[in-house]
């Protein structure tokens, strides 16, 4: 099967190695160099479900020793003043041997790692352009060119979307009073405020919050932007030093409609784009990546593509829409008026403190999706 990748960014270039592998002939176009690429600041949760699919095309052990596990996940009502852990032993009993419940990467490594491997494939051409010469050439077209991506406006592929009234504010920081295997998920009234390890005592800060406030925040010295940040870190956990620039970045919500037309088939940011709360982006992504290859190893649809989108798009439906209602309720939670939701918020944190159960199933939501 001839398959044209449009963008070589973390999907596509996964979407070109999984494809390869099923033995078809994969033309990936990017318009950026792979120096462009790789230079990205951001930092990804990595949960088990992109652990696996990892291992599956035998990049895991490539990668690992570049990532940074963590064993506990606190998540904090910071208006109850409560703290609910997450554990290792909340997984599957299958994934508990791997001692992480999720790790964080670096952009810049994993996409070096991907780009080697890639050279390694016979059956990868990479095309430096951002235009396909003849798309007859093709059976099916993969279109992973990012939450702006110019293919869907060309085909006019409807799709629901909002801006969120928040700007995201990443930073590195150095931290003392955290384990450096341990990772919050703060759910302050400004917005969700997420704590990564990076190793020893750097930390990545994820914080949302509104346009006003993080454009304020963003225009604070240094010192000033610690100060802040010892507001809304929990007591007993001090930030020292910046280590970069703080970035920031709009937060958009995107659901297409439908994940595919005619033979173009809408992977990772293309087809839906969150809130960054709950680290689900990238993983998302990955799994759109292993649902299409999974479909295409079939021996049934190696002639017969014409169903091929169609399935695709039913099989993701339900795992994007599951995730895109708990990324966006947990923003809602964060952002709720406290004296309103006080005795909801109270429930929901005594069930999560003493039900390992409920702990379980949402872990494993996260984790593996739908
Ligand atoms: C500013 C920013 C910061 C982010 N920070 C974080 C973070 O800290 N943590 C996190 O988990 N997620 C973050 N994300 C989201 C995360 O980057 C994505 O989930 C992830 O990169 C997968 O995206 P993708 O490959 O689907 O799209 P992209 O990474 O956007 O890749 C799309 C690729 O397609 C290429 N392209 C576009 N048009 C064409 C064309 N016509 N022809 C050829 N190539 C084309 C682009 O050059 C690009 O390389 C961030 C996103 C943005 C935009």
């Amino acid at each position: 099967m001839n398959i044209a990748i449009i963008g070589s960014g973390l999907t596509g270039s996964l979407a070109a190695i999984s494809l390869a592998k099923t033995g078809c002939t994969v033309d990936l176009y990017e318009r950026l160099s792979n120096e462009e690429l790789i230079n990205r600041d951001r930092t990804y949760a990595i949960t088990h479900s992109s652990r696996k699919i990892l291992e599956n095309i035998g990049i895991w052990s490539d990668l690992v020793s570049n990532l940074i596990p963590f064993q506990y996940l606190n998540v904090i009502d910071s208006e109850l003043n409560k703290t609910v852990q997450f554990l290792v032993k909340d997984l599957n009993n299958s994934q508990q041997k791997y001692l992480a419940i999720g790790w964080i990467a670096e952009h810049r490594k994993i996409m070096l790692s991907i780009l080697e491997f890639i050279t390694d494939i016979n059956n990868i051409n990479k095309i430096p352009t951002s235009v396909i010469p003849n798309t007859n050439n093709y059976d099916l077209i993969v279109v992973a060119d990012g939450s702006n991506s110019l293919t869907k406006k060309k085909l006019k592929t409807p799709s629901f979307n909002f801006k969120y009234d928040q700007i995201c504010i990443t930073a590195k920081v150095l931290l003392r009073g955290v384990k450096s295997n341990e990772a919050f998920e703060i759910l302050n009234s400004e917005g969700p405020f997420a704590v990564l390890p990076l190793g020893g005592d750097l930390f990545q800060i994820v914080c949302s919050q509104s346009v006003i406030k993080g454009t304020y925040n963003m225009n604070l010295s240094k010192s000033l932007f610690l100060d802040y940040l010892s507001t809304i870190l929990p007591s007993g956990i001090e930030p020292d030093t910046i280590v970069d620039e703080p970035n920031s970045f709009p937060i958009k919500f995107v659901f297409n409609y439908s994940f595919f037309s005619g033979k173009y088939i809408y992977l990772g940011e293309t087809a839906h784009k969150f809130h960054p709360v709950g680290g689900q982006g990238l993983n998302l992504c990955w799994r759109d990546v292993d649902c299409l290859a999974n479909i295409i190893s079939k021996p049934f649809f190696k002639h017969n593509f014409t169903f091929i989108p169609l399935l695709y798009s039913f099989s993701r439906f339900f795992d994007v829409l599951t995730i895109s209602v708990l990324t966006d309720s947990l923003v809602r939670y964060s952002r709720s008026d406290f004296n309103v939701f006080v005795l909801p918020r109270r429930f929901i944190f005594y069930i999560l403190k003493k039900s390992s159960v409920i702990r379980r199933v949402i872990i494993n939501v996260l984790t593996n999706g739908v």
